[in-house]
């Protein structure tokens, strides 16, 4: 399973592709990408490989964007099929979520939310932890990042996620508790990837997240990460890759 994210200048679909496929050694039975084009989220799913995700872009969706993300599933909760590839979009539809890992207590979570009008597509843990992003959002009126914080102190699982949020459109929040992710740093641009491989080629800065350890990355903006639990900054040790 693997993760890619990028936000920049360039265009990200193929960057997120040739990624997932440096990421394929990692195993994987479904693959997504989501972009950004300045106003619609675009989506595409499959079961199947990232050469099968590439012919179903080209028949659902339009590939320009300079933000978005991919992913490749290992299914633990729900069986590999479309409707639980990542990614996964909120009730609303301005969420969208990459996970790899799991959320341990997504049921009584999933019991809540349902109980507070939220509908489920897919059988994944997943969707319930980005739906529960969207309501912490929503009651307590907090930014995308502390949202994100706020909902994670209520999981208990493993997890190496990136949000986006449609209404924030020069920013992505990433996340780790146990499943690898780098932040890869560029001129005006960012790269999230579960290791390096997929954009070693852009930029030879990069941070490796720490468990408990997310990072609100935003363009034109220094870069923050921040302790998951207790909120405290973190100065991130900036790693010089060998090209
Ligand atoms: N638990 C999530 C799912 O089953 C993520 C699996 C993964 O790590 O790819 O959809």
């Amino acid at each position: 399973c693997g993760i890619v994210g990028y936000i920049g200048h360039r265009e990200a679909y193929p960057i997120i592709i040739k990624g997932l496929k440096r990421l394929e050694y990692r195993g994987y039975d479904s693959a997504g990408v989501v972009l950004y084009d300045g106003k619609d989220l675009k989506l595409a799913k499959t079961k199947g490989k990232v050469s099968d995700l590439e012919a179903r872009v080209s028949k659902e969706i339009t590939t320009n964007g300079s933000i978005g993300m991919g992913h490749t599933r290992w299914a633990t909760h729900g069986v590999p099929n479309d409707v639980n590839s990542h990614p996964h979009l909120s009730n609303s539809g301005n969420l969208v979520i990459v996970h790899n890992g799991i959320i341990e207590n997504y049921e009584p979570l999933k019991k809540e939310l349902i109980k507070r009008g939220y509908t489920f597509k897919s059988d994944t843990d997943t969707e319930v932890l980005v739906n529960l992003i969207e309501e912490v959002q929503k009651k307590e009126k907090l930014k995308l990042g502390k949202a994100v914080q706020v909902a994670l102190n209520q999981v208990v699982g493993a997890y190496a996620i990136v949000v986006f949020d449609k209404n924030k459109p020069d920013e992505l929040v990433a996340a780790r508790l146990g499943s690898p992710l780098a932040i890869g740093i560029g001129e005006e641009e960012f790269f999230i990837a579960s290791d390096a491989s997929p954009f070693i080629e852009y930029t030879s800065n990069a941070i490796y997240l720490e468990d408990e350890e997310m990072a609100i990355i935003r363009l034109h903006k220094p870069m923050k990460v921040r302790k998951i639990k207790d909120d405290s900054l973190v100065d991130p040790y900036i790693q010089e890759l060998q090209m």
